[in-house]
């Protein structure tokens, strides 16, 4: 008898698949596809697939006990070999700008769609494998992925989930037991690299683009068909469709899309290629490609070689792209609206309420009790052009920064060593010393102004400060450890970066600032968007 944890006790409801229009056409080859919201395709069959790693906590959102997870049961299911029944396979039918330009149809060209989980709590996850070979919308390409994206993806997801940053979450990464073939840099130099899938979950995988490639084509009634589902499923509070039900509910996407990029800045996360395909209408970070993390504080870095000219998607640059990306929805759905000054005066909004949000994202970093307009806002843009100036560590640097003393005298030769270890020159230069020093004293005196314990501060502080972050060169190394077949170093990320925000015993390592080795080393400071 089987238990109510177990595989063959998941209950499906594809509402995706059953609710909208379906391609009439069965089969995989690469083509465009119209009046269609996704295509029926079965995941290549991998008999070979042998399982790298999965998320316990996310097999216990779904209702599944993570005991199952280990069965030769659970890879058949999830490398796409052996679908469960329930499952529907499909992929879905998008559009996208991509570096700024319309790029018409793209879709899921290697993602599969299996279905949607009800879990005991009522909630909908769609699980979808990424790497499981061709679909109609795989254009030129092959539909897989390799291990060294799958890694990267698989970790950083659920990594943000402990971070509390929205994400699309991920169940399980295996190995296909096949070999692809990859040109990392597009540089004529390709390799065979060990294929992988990863299963990813999150309520939907809508983007913003499924909503621009119908309006594109003039298919307004499918572009209606898709914003009244997207509304009666995951936004069912606004209620029924209506041109005040729609205005509504791209507010309420401004409002997601300005949060989730408040979160990305708070831990120092660079998405990579926040194109319009790329866009999560669930305000979720969604296609972990070349995504980086910053190292030192720097606005215009970018992970991403492609995207090394324009920096169009650099970390400073991501409220702003985000706006654009929202600009490029609200044309898709003016259509049923009509009604441009009212989706100006939302996109508008969007920068007041991110604005403010960065704020408020500033203050609790800072450990500050409040915003005080007069001094903070002096306060942060001295903090920004400091660490602009000098190579420091983003992430070490607000950690060591709680540990500073409100009673202590303040002598600024004390304060300076309190931040030393997030700075990656052994020597600073006196001027730009003498200006932290300055900016310092400044923040001691604005601590004292809030006069509360240190402790409580520190507390605070470290709550929204995370200590471990997956390092660009940590996901290279335990990358590069699974290609060698060994994938203890997965597993170890995976619990150190469950807990971020505290500090690990025995896990100093993983809390390092980058070693001088991987400041200029592909895959750990350079990546493209190859996978
Ligand atoms: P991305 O840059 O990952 O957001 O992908 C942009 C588009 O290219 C999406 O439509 C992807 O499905 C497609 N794509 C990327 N890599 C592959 C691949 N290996 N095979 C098929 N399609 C791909
Ligand atoms: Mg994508």
């Amino acid at each position: 008898m089987s238990s109510i944890y177990s595989l063959d006790a998941l209950k499906f409801d594809n509402s995706f698949y059953n609710k909208l229009p379906a391609d009439p056409v069965i089969n995989n080859n690469s083509r465009l596809v119209n009046a269609a919201c996704y295509s029926k395709v079965a995941p290549m069959p991998f008999p070979k697939a042998s399982l790298v790693a999965f998320s316990r906590d996310m097999a216990l959102e779904l209702g599944l006990n993570p005991t199952e997870c280990m069965t030769q049961r659970f890879t058949e299911i999830f490398s796409g070999t052996h679908p469960l029944s329930g499952m529907q396979p499909f992929a879905t039918c998008y559009g996208g700008h991509q570096f700024g330009n319309w790029a018409g149809q793209l879709g899921d060209g290697r993602a599969i769609n299996l279905g949607e989980i009800i879990n005991k709590k009522g909630q909908r996850w769609a699980l979808q494998l990424k790497g499981s070979g061709p679909t109609p919308y795989s254009r030129h390409a092959d539909g897989f992925a390799v291990l060294r994206s799958s890694v990267r993806e698989f970790l950083c997801s659920e990594a943000m989930h402990y971070l509390r940053v929205p994400t699309t979450r991920a169940l399980s990464l295996l190995t296909t037991g096949t070999q692809v073939e990859r040109d990392m840099f597009y540089d004529g130099h390709s390799k065979m690299e060990p294929g992988a899938i990863v299963c990813r979950a999150a309520p939907s995988f809508i983007r913003f683009g499924n909503f621009e490639l119908f309006t594109s084509r003039n298919q307004i009634d499918i572009t209606k068909q898709l914003v009244d589902y997207t509304i009666e499923y995951f936004f069912p509070h606004l209620g029924k469709p209506s041109k005040e039900v729609y205005l509504q509910w791209f507010n309420e996407i401004c409002l997601s899309t300005a949060r989730l990029i408040t979160e990305w800045m708070r831990v120092g996360f660079v998405h990579g290629v926040m194109n319009t395909d790329n866009m999560s209408i669930l305000g979720l970070t969604i296609d972990y490609g070349p995504y980086g993390w910053l190292e030192d504080y720097d606005p215009a870095w970018t992970p991403n070689t492609t995207d090394a000219g324009g920096r169009r998607y650099a970390y400073g640059k991501q409220a702003e792209i985000a706006q654009w990306n929202l600009l490029q929805l609200a044309n898709a759905i003016y259509p049923l609206i009509e009604d441009s000054t009212a989706l100006e005066s939302a996109l508008e909004n969007y920068k007041k309420v991110y604005d403010i949000a960065w704020r408020d994202m500033m203050t609790s970093k800072l450990g500050l009790l409040n915003f005080e307009h007069e001094s903070d806002e002096i306060l942060f843009q001295d903090l920004v052009r400091n660490l602009k100036n000098t190579e420091t560590d983003m992430t070490l640097f607000f950690r060591h920064l709680s540990n500073i003393e409100i009673n202590k005298d303040a002598n600024t030769d004390d304060l300076l060593p309190l931040i030393q270890p997030a700075f990656y020159a052994k020597e600073i230069e006196p001027d730009a010393a003498n200006d932290i020093k300055t900016w310092l004293l400044q923040y001691l005196k604005r601590l004292k102004k809030d006069d509360r314990p240190d402790a409580v501060r520190r507390q605070q502080m470290n709550a929204v400060n995370p200590l471990y972050v997956l390092r660009n060169y940590l996901a290279q190394e335990a990358i590069e450890q699974a290609e060698a077949g060994s994938y203890s170093m997965i597993h170890e990320l995976q619990e150190v970066l469950k807990n971020p925000y505290e500090e690990q015993a025995g896990k100093e390592r993983y809390a390092e600032k980058r070693p001088d080795w991987a400041k200029h080393k592909a895959g750990a400071s350079m990546l493209s968007c190859s996978s």
